[in-house]
C-alpha cells in the first residue's frame, strides 16, 4: 500500500472561494504557495544555520544531544506558530542532527487510520516522522496515534462484522515531529503526549536580514546590505515572506540592469509589489480599513469580518492576524478585533476619542 507523503499546502487551502479567484497570491502570505517550490534550496541545513528562534534551538541542541548519546529515539516534539517560520525546515534539521530518517506528511492527507498505520510500520527505528497541521488530523486517526507516540504499538482491526479481532503490533521506537499553527486546537491528550513543546516566533528585522543576506548568496544575487535590511523590514518578521520578496526583487533587478541590487531598486521592487513600509499589503489594508470605516474601531468578530473580506476565518486567524497583532496595529479582545492605535496611524486616520475609546476591552 502506498502511503501519502506531504504534499505542498496550497496557499487556496483556506483561501474564499471569491478571493481566490480574482486576487493573485499574496506576497506576504506566510502560508505556502506554489512558487514557494524554489524555498528548498534556502533551506539551512543544520541547526548551527538555523538563524533566531534561540530558546527553540537551545533546546532543542540539548535533547538532540542527550537522546542521541543514549541511542534513544529523541522525546516527541510538537512546534506551533505561524506559518513560514521554519517549522518543516526544523523538523527535517532534527532528523539530520540525529542521523535518522524523515517521512513527511500532514493532517489533512491522512485520511484513514490504515494510512497512518501503513506509514508507522514503516518507519526504521528512530526515525523523524513529520505531520504537518496536525490539528486538521481527524479524531479517530488522532486515536491511532495516542498508543503508537506512547507505548509505540498499535491497535489494528483486522477483518470486519462478527469476525473483526483487534490485534496489537509494535513498531519501532519513532520520533513524531507535529507542526501546527495553533496548539489550542489541539485535543489536549494529544498535546500532552509531546514530551517537548516548542513556540516559534516572529523574527527580528536583524534575524531576517541575515537570512536575506544569505538566501541571496545561495541563490548568487549580488544584493548590497542596504537591501537586504529593506527586504528585511518588509518581511512580516517570515523567512519565507523573505525569500519571495527576495526572488521578486531579484527579477526586478534583472530586468532593471540594476547590479547589485541597492536599497532603491529594492523598495521600487516591493512598492510595485504592493508591499508597504511594514510590509502590510493590500489584503491587510482591507482587513484594517474595514474595521476602521465600517466598525468605527471595532470591536468586530472575525466571522463578521471574514465574510465582509470573502476570507476564510482560518485564514485570518493564522495568517493575516498574528503579524498584525504583535505589531499592535490590532487587538484581540474578548468582544472582538479592536483597531489599535497603530492601526490607525498606518490608515493615516485618527483614533477616535469618544465612546468608543472608553470602551473597556480586556485582552483575549
Ligand atoms: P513552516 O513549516 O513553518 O511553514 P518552513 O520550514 O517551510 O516554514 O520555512 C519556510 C521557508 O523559510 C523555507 O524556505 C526555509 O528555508 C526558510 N526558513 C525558515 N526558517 C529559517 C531560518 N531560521 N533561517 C533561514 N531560513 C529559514
Amino acid at each position: 500500500m502506498s502511503a501519502p507523503v506531504s504534499t505542498p499546502r496550497g496557499g487556496a487551502r483556506t483561501r474564499g472561494a471569491a478571493a481566490r479567484e480574482e486576487e493573485p497570491a499574496r506576497r506576504v502570505d506566510g502560508a505556502r504557495q506554489p512558487e514557494d517550490a524554489a524555498e528548498a534550496a534556502l533551506r539551512p541545513q543544520r541547526l548551527t544555520e538555523f538563524v533566531g528562534q534561540k530558546a527553540a534551538r537551545e533546546n532543542l541542541a540539548v535533547f538532540i544531544e542527550a537522546a542521541s548519546g543514549r541511542r534513544e529515539a529523541l522525546d516527541h516534539v510538537l512546534l506551533h506558530g505561524p506559518p513560514g517560520l521554519g517549522k518543516t525546515t526544523l523538523a527535517q534539521i532534527v532528523a539530520r542532527e540525529l542521523g535518522v530518517g524523515f517521512r513527511a506528511t500532514s493532517g489533512p492527507v491522512i485520511q484513514r487510520a490504515g494510512d497512518l498505520a501503513a506509514i508507522l510500520t514503516n518507519l526504521e527505528a528512530r526515525d523523524v516522522l513529520f505531520i504537518d497541521e496536525i490539528h486538521r488530523l481527524q479524531p479517530a486517526i488522532e486515536e491511532v496515534l495516542y498508543p503508537a507516540m506512547e507505548d509505540f504499538q498499535l491497535d489494528l482491526i483486522i477483518g470486519e462484522g462478527p469476525a473483526a479481532r483487534s490485534v496489537r503490533i509494535d513498531i519501532p521506537p519513532f520520533t513524531l515531529v507535529a507542526a501546527t499553527t495553533r496548539a489550542g486546537l489541539l485535543a489536549t491528550p494529544l498535546r500532552d503526549r509531546f514530551g517537548i513543546p516548542l513556540r516559534l516566533i516572529f523574527y527580528t528585522p536583524e534575524e531576517l536580514r541575515l537570512i536575506v543576506a544569505r538566501g541571496a548568496e545561495k541563490l548568487g544575487i549580488a544584493l548590497l546590505p542596504e537591501a537586504a535590511e529593506e527586504i528585511a523590514r518588509r518581511a512580516r518578521g517570515t523567512p519565507r515572506v523573505a525569500g519571495r520578496l527576495l526572488r521578486r526583487v531579484r527579477d526586478f533587478a534583472t530586468v532593471a540592469r540594476k547590479t547589485p541590487v541597492d536599497r532603491a531598486t529594492a523598495d521600487a521592487a516591493l512598492t510595485r509589489l504592493e508591499v508597504d513600509a511594514l510590509g502590510l499589503d493590500a489584503m491587510d489594508r482591507r482587513y484594517l480599513g474595514r474595521i476602521a470605516e465600517h466598525h468605527h474601531g471595532g470591536p468586530v468578530g472575525v466571522e463578521t469580518l471574514a465574510a465582509a473580506l470573502a476570507e476564510a476565518r482560518d485564514t485570518l486567524e493564522d495568517v493575516v492576524e498574528p503579524f498584525l497583532i504583535q505589531e499592535g496595529l490590532v487587538l484581540r479582545t474578548t468582544r472582538g478585533r479592536v483597531l489599535g492605535e497603530r492601526g490607525w496611524r498606518h490608515l493615516g486616520m485618527l483614533p477616535p476619542t469618544g465612546p468608543q475609546a472608553m470602551l473597556d476591552l480586556a485582552p483575549e
